[in-house]
Protein backbone atom coordinates (compact mmCIF):
# COMPACT_ATOMS: atom_id res chain seq x y z
CA UNK A 1 0.00 0.00 0.00
CA UNK A 2 2.65 2.49 1.06
CA UNK A 3 4.71 1.39 -2.30
CA UNK A 4 1.35 2.39 -4.20
CA UNK A 5 1.13 5.85 -2.40
CA UNK A 6 4.42 6.61 -3.30
CA UNK A 7 4.17 5.54 -6.78
CA UNK A 8 0.98 7.72 -7.54
CA UNK A 9 1.09 10.65 -5.04
CA UNK A 10 4.28 13.25 -4.63
CA UNK A 11 5.54 12.40 -0.71
CA UNK A 12 7.96 15.13 0.93
CA UNK A 13 10.36 11.78 1.36
CA UNK A 14 10.89 11.40 -2.69
CA UNK A 15 13.58 8.78 -3.92
CA UNK A 16 16.52 11.43 -4.19
CA UNK A 17 16.44 12.38 -0.61
CA UNK A 18 15.89 8.23 0.04
CA UNK A 19 19.13 7.67 -2.56
CA UNK A 20 20.95 10.31 -0.59
CA UNK A 21 20.64 9.17 2.84
CA UNK A 22 21.14 5.46 1.61
CA UNK A 23 24.42 6.90 -0.13
CA UNK A 24 25.11 8.76 3.35
CA UNK A 25 24.86 5.22 5.67
CA UNK A 26 26.54 3.02 3.09
CA UNK A 27 29.52 5.46 3.06
CA UNK A 28 29.39 5.95 7.24
CA UNK A 29 29.81 1.96 7.22
CA UNK A 30 32.87 2.18 4.68
CA UNK A 31 34.68 4.75 7.09
CA UNK A 32 33.71 2.85 9.94
CA UNK A 33 34.29 -0.58 8.71
CA UNK A 34 37.58 0.74 7.48
CA UNK A 35 38.65 1.81 10.98
CA UNK A 36 37.76 -1.10 12.50
CA UNK A 37 39.50 -3.68 10.44
CA UNK A 38 42.38 -1.74 8.78
CA UNK A 39 40.49 -2.30 5.53
CA UNK A 40 41.96 1.21 4.05
CA UNK A 41 44.42 0.63 1.41
CA UNK A 42 47.02 3.78 0.40
CA UNK A 43 47.89 3.79 -3.40
CA UNK A 44 50.92 6.23 -4.16
CA UNK A 45 51.37 7.83 -7.58
CA UNK A 46 54.81 9.33 -8.66
CA UNK A 47 55.34 12.78 -9.28
CA UNK A 48 58.25 13.78 -11.59
CA UNK A 49 60.66 16.74 -12.06
CA UNK A 50 60.08 17.54 -15.87
CA UNK A 51 63.12 18.69 -17.13
CA UNK A 52 64.97 15.69 -15.89
CA UNK A 53 62.26 13.45 -15.72
CA UNK A 54 63.40 12.26 -12.10
CA UNK A 55 60.69 10.89 -9.76
CA UNK A 56 60.69 13.75 -6.68
CA UNK A 57 58.08 12.07 -4.63
CA UNK A 58 54.69 10.89 -4.56
CA UNK A 59 51.36 11.35 -3.48
CA UNK A 60 49.53 9.08 -1.12
CA UNK A 61 45.86 8.88 -1.59
CA UNK A 62 43.52 6.68 0.28
CA UNK A 63 41.54 3.55 -1.40
CA UNK A 64 38.38 2.49 -0.04
CA UNK A 65 36.48 -1.08 -1.36
CA UNK A 66 33.16 -1.85 -0.22
CA UNK A 67 32.80 -5.63 0.08
CA UNK A 68 29.19 -5.14 -1.91
CA UNK A 69 29.98 -1.77 -3.80
CA UNK A 70 33.57 -1.76 -4.55
CA UNK A 71 35.64 0.88 -4.77
CA UNK A 72 34.32 4.38 -3.19
CA UNK A 73 35.41 7.69 -4.18
CA UNK A 74 38.34 8.99 -1.76
CA UNK A 75 36.81 12.11 -1.57
CA UNK A 76 33.31 10.97 -0.54
CA UNK A 77 34.33 8.99 2.34
CA UNK A 78 36.60 11.42 3.32
CA UNK A 79 33.85 13.87 3.49
CA UNK A 80 31.59 10.94 5.67
CA UNK A 81 34.26 10.46 7.84
CA UNK A 82 34.62 14.68 8.71
CA UNK A 83 30.25 14.64 8.82
CA UNK A 84 30.30 11.53 11.29
CA UNK A 85 33.28 12.45 13.44
CA UNK A 86 35.17 9.90 12.30
CA UNK A 87 37.84 11.75 10.60
CA UNK A 88 40.52 12.15 13.46
CA UNK A 89 41.02 8.56 13.62
CA UNK A 90 40.79 7.53 9.71
CA UNK A 91 43.24 10.60 9.20
CA UNK A 92 45.88 9.24 12.41
CA UNK A 93 45.63 6.28 10.11
CA UNK A 94 45.93 7.71 7.02
CA UNK A 95 49.32 9.24 8.20
CA UNK A 96 50.39 6.28 10.05
CA UNK A 97 50.50 4.36 6.61
CA UNK A 98 52.02 7.64 4.64
CA UNK A 99 54.97 7.59 7.23
CA UNK A 100 55.72 4.10 6.56
CA UNK A 101 55.68 3.81 3.11
CA UNK A 102 57.90 7.38 3.30
CA UNK A 103 60.99 5.05 4.20
CA UNK A 104 60.22 2.28 1.74
CA UNK A 105 59.92 4.23 -0.99
CA UNK A 106 62.74 6.71 -0.35
CA UNK A 107 64.94 3.39 -0.33
CA UNK A 108 63.71 1.97 -3.36
CA UNK A 109 63.94 5.21 -5.48
CA UNK A 110 67.59 5.40 -3.81
CA UNK A 111 67.31 9.06 -3.22
CA UNK A 112 67.48 10.20 0.52
CA UNK A 113 65.48 13.59 -1.08
CA UNK A 114 62.59 11.67 -2.45
CA UNK A 115 59.21 12.53 -0.63
CA UNK A 116 55.85 11.30 0.06
CA UNK A 117 52.89 13.83 0.17
CA UNK A 118 49.64 13.14 2.09
CA UNK A 119 46.53 14.72 1.46
CA UNK A 120 44.90 16.79 4.94
CA UNK A 121 41.22 17.29 5.18
CA UNK A 122 39.91 20.00 7.67
CA UNK A 123 39.39 17.77 10.30
CA UNK A 124 42.93 16.68 10.82
CA UNK A 125 44.04 20.58 11.37
CA UNK A 126 43.99 20.35 14.70
CA UNK A 127 46.17 21.30 17.71
CA UNK A 128 47.74 18.37 17.97
CA UNK A 129 48.76 17.27 14.06
CA UNK A 130 52.58 18.52 14.60
CA UNK A 131 53.43 16.22 17.51
CA UNK A 132 51.15 13.12 16.23
CA UNK A 133 53.14 13.44 12.90
CA UNK A 134 56.08 13.81 15.10
CA UNK A 135 56.03 10.31 17.03
CA UNK A 136 55.22 8.86 13.80
CA UNK A 137 58.06 10.08 12.08
CA UNK A 138 60.23 8.70 15.51
CA UNK A 139 58.94 5.70 15.28
CA UNK A 140 59.25 4.90 11.52
CA UNK A 141 62.70 6.83 11.69
CA UNK A 142 61.64 9.04 8.57
CA UNK A 143 63.12 12.44 8.63
CA UNK A 144 60.34 14.80 8.60
CA UNK A 145 61.61 16.11 5.10
CA UNK A 146 60.52 13.06 3.25
CA UNK A 147 57.16 14.44 3.86
CA UNK A 148 54.97 16.74 2.63
CA UNK A 149 51.57 17.74 3.57
CA UNK A 150 49.09 19.13 0.98
CA UNK A 151 46.29 21.59 1.89
CA UNK A 152 43.21 23.10 -0.04
CA UNK A 153 41.50 25.72 0.93
CA UNK A 154 38.30 23.46 2.19
CA UNK A 155 41.36 22.14 4.72
CA UNK A 156 42.31 25.66 5.86
CA UNK A 157 38.68 27.09 5.91
CA UNK A 158 37.46 28.51 9.19
CA UNK A 159 39.82 29.49 12.18
CA UNK A 160 42.31 30.83 9.65
CA UNK A 161 44.85 31.70 12.77
CA UNK A 162 44.37 28.65 14.41
CA UNK A 163 44.84 26.65 11.01
CA UNK A 164 48.19 29.00 10.20
CA UNK A 165 49.63 27.84 13.94
CA UNK A 166 49.42 24.12 13.32
CA UNK A 167 50.79 24.87 9.62
CA UNK A 168 53.72 26.98 11.26
CA UNK A 169 54.12 24.09 13.93
CA UNK A 170 54.41 21.50 11.35
CA UNK A 171 56.93 23.74 9.08
CA UNK A 172 59.46 24.26 12.24
CA UNK A 173 59.30 19.99 12.57
CA UNK A 174 61.17 20.55 8.75
CA UNK A 175 57.75 19.15 6.93
CA UNK A 176 56.77 20.93 3.74
CA UNK A 177 53.79 21.88 2.32
CA UNK A 178 51.88 21.98 -0.70
CA UNK A 179 48.91 24.08 -1.88
CA UNK A 180 46.64 21.71 -3.80
CA UNK A 181 44.60 22.25 -6.15
CA UNK A 182 45.97 26.04 -6.83
CA UNK A 183 43.87 28.32 -8.60
CA UNK A 184 40.36 26.39 -8.03
CA UNK A 185 39.14 28.28 -5.18
CA UNK A 186 38.88 31.58 -3.94
CA UNK A 187 41.75 32.26 -1.30
CA UNK A 188 44.64 30.82 -3.09
CA UNK A 189 46.38 33.85 -3.72
CA UNK A 190 45.64 34.60 0.37
CA UNK A 191 47.15 31.58 1.12
CA UNK A 192 50.08 31.77 -0.16
CA UNK A 193 50.98 34.96 1.67
CA UNK A 194 49.46 33.26 5.14
CA UNK A 195 51.25 30.17 5.30
CA UNK A 196 54.44 28.30 4.92
CA UNK A 197 53.91 27.29 1.11
CA UNK A 198 56.75 25.01 -0.39
CA UNK A 199 55.34 23.59 -3.06
CA UNK A 200 52.65 24.47 -5.47
CA UNK A 201 49.93 22.14 -7.33
CA UNK A 202 47.77 22.79 -10.25
CA UNK A 203 44.62 21.41 -10.31
CA UNK A 204 43.61 19.24 -13.25
CA UNK A 205 41.31 21.83 -14.90
CA UNK A 206 44.19 24.05 -15.53
CA UNK A 207 46.57 21.17 -17.22
CA UNK A 208 43.47 20.68 -19.30
CA UNK A 209 42.90 24.14 -20.41
CA UNK A 210 46.68 24.47 -21.21
CA UNK A 211 46.67 22.06 -24.13
CA UNK A 212 43.10 23.43 -25.55
CA UNK A 213 42.87 25.69 -28.16
CA UNK A 214 42.20 29.33 -26.86
CA UNK A 215 38.88 29.46 -28.96
CA UNK A 216 36.38 30.03 -26.53
CA UNK A 217 36.60 33.30 -23.19
CA UNK A 218 36.66 29.95 -20.42
CA UNK A 219 39.73 28.52 -22.11
CA UNK A 220 41.43 31.81 -22.43
CA UNK A 221 41.28 32.90 -18.87
CA UNK A 222 42.18 29.81 -17.74
CA UNK A 223 45.28 29.77 -19.60
CA UNK A 224 45.58 33.33 -18.17
CA UNK A 225 45.25 32.22 -14.91
CA UNK A 226 47.73 29.45 -15.76
CA UNK A 227 50.58 32.14 -16.74
CA UNK A 228 50.22 33.76 -14.25
CA UNK A 229 50.50 31.36 -11.77
CA UNK A 230 53.51 30.33 -13.06
CA UNK A 231 55.14 33.77 -12.96
CA UNK A 232 53.92 33.60 -9.53
CA UNK A 233 55.89 30.56 -8.68
CA UNK A 234 58.64 31.61 -10.48
CA UNK A 235 59.07 34.89 -8.36
CA UNK A 236 58.93 32.95 -5.18
CA UNK A 237 60.76 30.07 -6.18
CA UNK A 238 58.71 27.25 -5.35
CA UNK A 239 58.16 24.25 -7.49
CA UNK A 240 54.96 24.23 -9.29
CA UNK A 241 53.47 20.94 -10.22
CA UNK A 242 50.72 20.38 -12.87
CA UNK A 243 48.12 17.87 -11.92
CA UNK A 244 46.79 15.11 -14.23
CA UNK A 245 49.03 14.90 -16.85
CA UNK A 246 46.69 12.50 -19.50
CA UNK A 247 48.19 12.98 -22.98
CA UNK A 248 51.46 14.08 -24.52
CA UNK A 249 49.74 17.62 -25.09
CA UNK A 250 49.34 18.59 -21.83
CA UNK A 251 52.87 17.44 -20.83
CA UNK A 252 53.95 19.52 -23.91
CA UNK A 253 51.63 22.59 -22.71
CA UNK A 254 52.85 21.80 -18.95
CA UNK A 255 56.85 22.24 -20.60
CA UNK A 256 56.16 25.17 -22.30
CA UNK A 257 54.32 27.05 -20.13
CA UNK A 258 57.73 26.05 -17.37
CA UNK A 259 56.15 23.94 -14.74
CA UNK A 260 59.07 22.80 -12.77
CA UNK A 261 56.99 19.15 -11.83
CA UNK A 262 54.15 16.69 -13.77
CA UNK A 263 52.11 14.02 -12.00
CA UNK A 264 49.35 12.18 -13.73
CA UNK A 265 48.38 8.82 -15.89
CA UNK A 266 50.69 9.85 -19.08
CA UNK A 267 53.85 8.87 -16.27
CA UNK A 268 52.23 6.60 -13.91
CA UNK A 269 48.42 5.74 -12.12
CA UNK A 270 48.16 5.60 -8.50
CA UNK A 271 49.47 2.17 -7.02
CA UNK A 272 50.11 -0.18 -4.20
CA UNK A 273 53.20 0.73 -2.17
CA UNK A 274 54.43 -2.96 -3.67
CA UNK A 275 54.48 -1.77 -7.00
CA UNK A 276 55.77 1.73 -6.99
CA UNK A 277 58.72 0.43 -5.18
CA UNK A 278 59.52 -1.65 -8.28
CA UNK A 279 58.53 0.75 -10.75
CA UNK A 280 61.48 3.31 -8.89
CA UNK A 281 64.20 0.35 -8.49
CA UNK A 282 63.37 -0.38 -12.32
CA UNK A 283 63.68 3.68 -13.30
CA UNK A 284 66.71 3.78 -10.83
CA UNK A 285 69.63 5.35 -12.49
CA UNK A 286 72.22 2.51 -13.20
CA UNK A 287 75.80 2.31 -13.42
CA UNK A 288 78.11 2.49 -15.83
CA UNK A 289 78.58 -0.35 -18.08
CA UNK A 290 81.90 -1.00 -17.29
CA UNK A 291 80.73 -1.51 -13.57
CA UNK A 292 77.62 -3.90 -14.82
CA UNK A 293 80.06 -6.20 -16.36
CA UNK A 294 81.57 -7.09 -12.61
CA UNK A 295 78.18 -8.05 -11.69
P1 LIG B 1 43.76 15.40 -5.12
O1 LIG B 1 44.53 15.49 -3.85
O2 LIG B 1 43.76 16.60 -5.99
O3 LIG B 1 44.33 14.12 -5.86
C1 LIG B 1 44.52 14.01 -7.24
C2 LIG B 1 43.44 13.15 -7.87
O4 LIG B 1 43.64 13.13 -9.28
C3 LIG B 1 43.47 11.70 -7.42
O5 LIG B 1 42.12 11.23 -7.41
C4 LIG B 1 44.23 11.02 -8.56
O6 LIG B 1 43.96 9.65 -8.68
C5 LIG B 1 43.69 11.80 -9.72
N1 LIG B 1 44.58 11.78 -10.88
C6 LIG B 1 45.91 11.67 -10.94
N2 LIG B 1 46.37 11.71 -12.19
C7 LIG B 1 45.29 11.87 -12.97
C8 LIG B 1 45.10 11.98 -14.39
O7 LIG B 1 46.03 11.96 -15.20
N3 LIG B 1 43.82 12.14 -14.83
C9 LIG B 1 42.76 12.16 -13.98
N4 LIG B 1 41.54 12.30 -14.50
N5 LIG B 1 42.90 12.07 -12.64
C10 LIG B 1 44.15 11.92 -12.15
P2 LIG B 1 41.55 10.35 -6.21
O8 LIG B 1 42.58 9.40 -5.72
O9 LIG B 1 40.24 9.83 -6.66
O10 LIG B 1 41.32 11.41 -5.07
C11 LIG B 1 40.41 12.45 -5.21
C12 LIG B 1 40.53 13.44 -4.09
O11 LIG B 1 40.20 12.81 -2.86
C13 LIG B 1 41.94 13.97 -3.90
O12 LIG B 1 42.23 15.01 -4.82
C14 LIG B 1 41.87 14.43 -2.46
O13 LIG B 1 41.26 15.68 -2.38
C15 LIG B 1 40.97 13.38 -1.84
N6 LIG B 1 41.79 12.36 -1.19
C16 LIG B 1 42.35 11.23 -1.70
N7 LIG B 1 43.06 10.57 -0.77
C17 LIG B 1 42.97 11.30 0.37
C18 LIG B 1 43.51 11.15 1.70
O14 LIG B 1 44.26 10.20 2.03
N8 LIG B 1 43.18 12.11 2.61
C19 LIG B 1 42.40 13.18 2.28
N9 LIG B 1 42.13 14.09 3.23
N10 LIG B 1 41.89 13.35 1.06
C20 LIG B 1 42.17 12.42 0.11
MG1 LIG C 1 46.38 16.11 -3.46
MG1 LIG D 1 45.03 18.12 -6.33
MG1 LIG E 1 41.70 17.58 -6.48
Amino acid sequence: EAKRAGRNRSIPFGPAIAQEIGQRRVLEAVVRQAIETDGLEMHFQPVLALASRRVSGAEALVRFRHPDLGPVPPDAVIRAAEQSGQIAVLGRMILGRVVAAAGRLAAAAGDPEFYVTANLSAGQVTDDLASQIQALLARHAVPPRRIVLEITETALFGDERRAAQVLADLSGLGLRLALDDFGSGYSSLNYVTRFPVDIIKVDRSFTIAMALPARDAATQARQAVVRSIVALAEALGKPLVAEGIETPEELAAAERLRFTHGQGFHFARPMPCDDLCAWLAARRPRPAAGHLRLV
